[in-house]
């Protein structure tokens, strides 16, 4: 199965994609984690996106969809999977249509206030990419992450002035995907509000549904 998990900026689509990743075998693709693993690399390509992405823009429709495309080509996505942060534009989501439609589109639908409120305490971990939170969800030892015990940094896109750029971008460039989702009868809404155990268990509920509705035929 395949699902794109989308919603704005802060919603949720990483912590969730990776819960669902872990309960249903699905690999998780992250736009934003590849791009962040290739600047931590200095790579081409991370020398490339770091200007862009640290100012809270978008990296060029072009590029994004040449390195999804040739993600979605390897084989351990043969089985399904959760893409996170990508389409984030109608280039973008006509793109993965006609190269490698998705099954559904989790909607998480979160409040602009939520939204500012997650970003705003939002860290990482360096080395293997958990997000936490320092309220919501802390690390147990602070600072370091509990799997792997890297250190966690906030990202410089989630400073201020970053994230009054992302969320206008999310708005203009990325909020249209609804409707066109919509229109393709694969979107999913789910309401991202509660806390994540919360939002994770109505997911969960949901997931298992469409994987059922599956197996019984009612699709492909
Ligand atoms: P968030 O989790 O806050 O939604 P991501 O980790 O998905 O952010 O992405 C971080 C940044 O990487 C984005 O603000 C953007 O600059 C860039 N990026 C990620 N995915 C895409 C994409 N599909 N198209 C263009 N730029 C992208
Ligand atoms: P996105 O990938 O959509 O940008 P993240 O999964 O990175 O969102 O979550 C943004 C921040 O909010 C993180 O700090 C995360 O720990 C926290 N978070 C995620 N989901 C929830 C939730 N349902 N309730 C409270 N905090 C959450
Ligand atoms: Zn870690």
């Amino acid at each position: 199965m395949k699902f794109v998990f989308f919603g704005a900026p802060g919603a949720g689509k990483g912590t969730m994609a990776s819960r669902a990743s872990t309960a249903f075998g699905l690999q998780h693709v992250s736009t934003g984690e590849i791009f962040r693993a290739a600047m931590r690399d200095g790579t081409p390509l991370g020398l490339r996106v770091k200007e862009v992405i640290e100012s809270g823009g978008l990296v060029s429709d072009e590029l994004t969809i040449g390195l999804v495309r040739e993600r979605l080509a390897m084989p351990d996505v043969s089985k399904g999977w959760l893409l996170d942060g990508f389409p984030r534009t109608i280039p973008q989501a006509e793109a993965l249509a006609s190269f490698c439609p998705e099954d559904y589109v989790i909607d998480l639908e979160v409040s602009d206030e939520k939204v500012v409120e997650r970003l705003s305490g939002r860290s990482m971990c360096r080395s293997c990419g958990r997000i936490y939170h320092t309220t919501f969800m802390p690390p147990a030892k602070p600072g370091f992450c509990d799997d792997c015990g890297g250190e966690l940094y906030t990202r410089d896109d989630d400073k201020e002035t970053a994230v009054r750029h992302r969320l206008e971008t999310y708005r203009e460039q990325t909020s249209p995907l609804v409707q066109f989702y919509e229109q393709r009868g694969t979107l999913v809404p789910i309401n991202g509000e509660a806390d994540a155990d919360s939002v994770w268990a109505v997911l969960k509920g949901v997931i298992e549904g469409l994987l059922a509705g599956r197996r019984n035929g009612s699709s492909d």
